[in-house]
């Protein structure tokens, strides 16, 4: 494993019946890059993500994140080994309070409660304590402090963008893969995403971002990957890959 890479998959592949979703996708994200992924509807990005994340098992094919086998695992597994996915569509708890959601996004939140409680309740009111105080400050990054005790479900789209943030930073990841973040959130509220995407990426955060305005690709990525019919068809620079004729045909045959 070269140590430079984040994340590489190898002959990663998923099929739905007769359709093959992932067909044999390869992927090295290099440490430290924001990496566009890119392609028409239907290419297989967001199966692709659930894939390296462990909510869907992959018919063949190998994942490693810093150099582990995360291949089969499960995504509470990957999450708390550092590697983080956001949903094309936010799935915050609606009936829970915006803080609250963090939260309980934080690893570590014990499982046997119960026991810990009855063996050491000071050590458990810390913990709780801490972790408060950490959702806080998320929610401050985030620009969500304003909305702490709304109910999730109340946020507008774009606040809850802000909120699959905040609580993927909980388990302070080293990769975060985002799947169109910017999709329907108004331009002040993205502006504001893409700062704190920005500004994680020079804290040493890594991003695979799903991204359909090119502008923004552009702007913030160093690498991007190119998928179409389940494949990848292009990797490359942004000036690289836009002139290349395999993304404009791919594309246009949309
Ligand atoms: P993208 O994110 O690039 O738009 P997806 O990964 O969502 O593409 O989908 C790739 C293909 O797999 C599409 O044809 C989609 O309809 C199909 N697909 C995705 N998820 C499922 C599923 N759970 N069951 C059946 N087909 C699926
Ligand atoms: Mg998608």
């Amino acid at each position: 494993m070269n140590a430079e890479l984040i994340l590489q998959a190898r002959g990663l592949r998923k099929s739905f019946g007769a359709l093959q979703a992932v067909d044999g996708v390869n992927l090295d994200l290099r440490k430290g890059d924001i990496t566009g992924l890119i392609g028409p509807n239907g290419a297989g990005k967001s199966t692709l993500f659930g894939l390296i994340a462990g909510e869907t098992r992959p018919s063949s094919g190998q994942v490693l994140f810093q150099g582990h086998d995360i291949t089969g695992m499960k995504p509470e597994q990957v999450f708390r080994h550092g590697l983080a996915r956001t949903f094309q569509i936010p799935r915050p708890f609606r009936k829970m309070t915006v803080l609250e959601n963090v939260m309980c996004a934080a690893p570590n939140q014990s499982g046997e409660r119960f026991w810990s409680n009855w063996i050491q309740p000071g050590v458990v009111a810390q913990q709780e304590r801490e972790n408060r105080a950490r959702a806080e400050d998320v929610l401050a990054f985030c620009n969500l402090t304003h909305m702490t005790q709304e109910m999730a479900g109340s946020l507008s789209g774009g606040q809850q963008k802000l909120l699959e943030l905040a609580r993927v930073m909980m388990a302070e990841p080293r990769l975060i893969l985002l799947d169109e973040p910017t999709a329907g959130v108004n331009p002040s509220l993205i502006e504001h995403l893409i700062d704190r995407v920005v500004e994680l990426n020079a804290r040493g955060v890594s991003f695979l971002i799903v991204e359909h305005n090119m502008d923004l690709v552009m702007r913030i990525c160093a690498r991007i990957v190119v998928m179409a019919q389940g494949r990848r068809i292009a990797e490359g620079t942004p000036a690289e890959v836009t002139v290349d004729r395999k993304v404009i045909d791919a594309y246009l045959g949309e």
